[in-house]
């Protein structure tokens, strides 16, 4: 789960992590009503989309000569001004794709002076299994250019979770920033109180960039996202409040109150599988017969007929599924179970599209039948290359 910039900032004040004052709002009054609040003589404006780059973005509905989702305002005019030019329009960034995302929250901000920024992030490595922290000199708004042209500016070190965190972890990120002195503490710090934040919440990922030295000679996050280890949310009810389900995508969200594991693709073949090994090796040998898949849909080990069915309507409200291949080993579950969900979700959506069912495993005999027996056009396959050519061969008819 990912949260906004204004929340990730909330969470870690509570840490004890400095940031500037800010406000949350939801239309241009508010925001309006935000910076009062704020002494001034800068503000930022800043978008709240689940997505970076916003500053270098640029808003689809005003051009490319238009400011982007990030600005500074040194009035209280400006900022309405900014705020009425953003909410409601959709801002383009490198991590949202063509198609942008609307702005429907903004956070207006106390503006700091900024003398450097740095980039310094908390992640879970998984080539060691432990927290990696990720330092450079290089903050700002082109992290990706940094690591992709000049790697070496980027500093990685890991901790061990026997130990925690080190006072050497401390002295090392100082070092990799170059700061010395007073500044160097403060780094030690702020990443003492991100690293209790990781841990106390169970984030997968902290990143705050900039982190910057202000004006005044001191260390603070100008901007920070948080994403949160699913596995772990049910020890965290509070951190349910912060979702926003308006950023994530719709059947992604309907399929999570199913327990299914959905992800939408580019391609026009619904799959649905039990077992994650099963779903890659489906999307591979969809592949491998020309075509791409539509979807990744997980039932899990122990599908029932109504996660069947929920599972298959979510894949058929995907207007770009022009066929779907069922591809179930019953090993927990028996094949006849399955057949039974299948015909009864294939009736009840009233199912349009060819469908190619493979079974195997236990009872496939009685499972097979079942699906002969129910009159619908279900095409049965032998095995999972039989499976794939099938519903390649019927999709490529139907077009
Ligand atoms: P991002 O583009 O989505 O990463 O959004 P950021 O919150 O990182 O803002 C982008 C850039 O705006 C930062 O790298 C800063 O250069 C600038 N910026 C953000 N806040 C302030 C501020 O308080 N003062 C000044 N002068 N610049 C800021
Ligand atoms: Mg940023």
């Amino acid at each position: 789960m990912n949260i906004h910039e204004y929340q990730a900032k909330e969470l870690l004040a509570r840490f004890g992590v400095p940031v500037p004052a800010g406000h949350p709002a939801m239309s241009v009054e508010e925001a309006v009503a935000a910076a009062e609040k704020l002494p001034g003589p800068l503000w930022v404006v800043k978008s709240q989309i689940h997505a970076g780059g916003r500053g270098k973005g640029r808003f689809k509905e005003l051009g490319p000569d238009a400011k982007g989702g990030v600005r500074l305002a040194h009035s209280i005019d400006e900022v309405r001004g900014h705020a009425a030019e953003m909410l409601g329009n959709t801002l383009v960034t490198v991590q949202t794709g063509a198609e942008g995302k609307q702005v429907q929250r903004l956070y207006v901000t106390d503006g700091v002076d900024i003398e450097k920024e740095f980039y310094l992030a908390l992640l879970v490595d998984r080539s060691t299994g432990r927290i990696a922290i990720v330092a450079s000199t290089e903050g700002g708004v082109d992290i990706e250019g940094v690591a992709h042209d000049t790697p070496d500016k980027i500093h990685t070190l890991t901790i061990d979770p026997a130990t925690g965190l080190m006072p050497h972890h401390g002295r090392a990120v100082a070092a990799a920033l170059e700061l010395d002195g007073d500044l160097a503490k403060q780094a030690a710090k702020i990443l003492a109180k991100l690293y209790e934040a990781f841990l106390g919440t169970d984030a997968s990922q902290i990143e705050i960039n900039p982190l910057a030295i202000t004006g005044d000679g001191s260390l603070m996050v100008l901007d920070a996202k948080i994403g949160f280890d699913s596995n772990a949310e049910f020890r965290h009810g509070d951190l349910e409040q912060l979702r926003d389900i308006s950023e994530e995508d719709p059947m992604e969200v309907e399929a999570s109150k199913h327990d299914l594991a959905y992800i939408k693709l580019d391609g026009n073949i619904g799959c649905m599988v039990n077992g994650a090994g099963l779903a890659m090796a489906t999307m591979d040998i969809i592949k491998l017969n020309g075509a791409e898949p539509a979807n990744f849909c997980d039932v899990g080990g122990g599908a029932s007929k109504e996660k069947v069915t929920a599972a298959f309507k979510i894949i058929l409200s995907d207007p770009s599924v022009k066929g779907i291949l069922v591809n179930i080993f019953g090993g927990i579950m028996r094949c006849d179970i399955i057949a039974d969900g299948i015909v009864a979700a294939a009736r009840e959506t009233d199912l349009k599209v060819p469908l190619v069912v493979r079974l195997e495993g236990t009872n496939v005999r009685e499972g097979k039948d079942i699906l002969a027996k129910s009159g619908l056009p279900i095409v049965a396959a032998d095995d999972l290359g039989d499976a794939a050519k099938k519903i390649v061969a019927e999709v490529k008819v139907a077009a």
